[in-house]
């Protein structure tokens, strides 16, 4: 039973990694970011509230995204634990999480911070595509599907995200650094951090990060 997050900046391979541990470990992998673009698709209140944050980079607000996990982690599937990509995002969003899993006597088992260099991120950002279907992603260079275009898992269409487009990559980047990397010290300070060189073959990133979960 574990409760995992994966913390790091856009394009540092949450994604791609959470859904190898969803996978091996048999827990639901909750990636906010899916999350909204599901809700978005659907034309939801929800979705609809979310897009203009989405477009521009900037951050849903801390109550909507809040709401939406707790109501997500409280499911059937999550009892048995989770992986978390994309959240907690900001230390109001950390500290609400905190507080809602206490009331359960529940806490966070681990938080892995994929670290990778700004040069880096926008390099992968710029070369993704994702599925329409599932939401898995493709790198053009590093990890490309077998044909171009199609999903191999389920044979959906492949597509750039707006916001992977170099106008919002910028933002996105400044927003982590602001908003998001001071839970690198939160996470520190409740000794729950481990640090993963991200920036290393997704095989290789894929067996360090076991070898955290392995000991946990
Ligand atoms: P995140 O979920 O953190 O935003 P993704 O998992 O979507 O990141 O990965 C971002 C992009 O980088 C994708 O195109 C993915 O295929 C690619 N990628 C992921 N991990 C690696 C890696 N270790 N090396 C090279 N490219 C990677
Ligand atoms: P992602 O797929 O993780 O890159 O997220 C895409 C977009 O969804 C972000 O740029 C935000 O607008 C929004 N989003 C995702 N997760 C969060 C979160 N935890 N808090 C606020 N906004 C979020
Ligand atoms: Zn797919």
């Amino acid at each position: 039973m574990l409760r995992i997050i994966l913390l790091g900046a856009p394009g540092a391979g949450k994604g791609t990694q959470a859904a190898v541990i969803s996978r091996k470990l048999t827990i639901p992998h909750i990636a906010t970011g899916d999350l909204f673009r599901a809700a978005l698709g659907q034309g939801t209140d929800l979705g609809n509230k979310a897009k203009a944050y989405m477009d521009k980079g900037e951050l849903v607000p801390d109550d909507v995204t809040v709401a939406m996990v707790l109501e997500r982690i409280s499911e059937e599937d999550a009892k048995s634990g989770y992986i978390l990509d994309g959240f907690p995002r900001t230390v109001n969003q950390g500290t609400a999480l905190d507080q809602a899993l206490e009331v359960n006597q529940q806490s966070i088992d681990l938080a892995i911070l994929v670290d990778v260099s700004d040069e880096e991120l926008i390099r992968r950002l710029s070369g993704r595509s994702i599925c329409r279907t599932c939401q898995t992603p493709y790198h053009s260079e590093n990890n490309p599907p077998k044909e171009a275009g199609v999903c191999d898992l389920d044979g959906g269409e492949l597509y750039q995200r707006d916001d992977d487009k170099a106008e919002t990559v910028g933002n996105r980047l400044q927003v982590y650094s602001n908003e998001t990397a001071p839970l690198i010290h939160f996470f520190e300070s409740q000794g729950k951090l481990v640090r993963i060189n991200g920036e290393q073959d997704i095989s290789v990133v894929e067996k360090q990060l076991f070898d955290v979960i392995d000991a946990k």
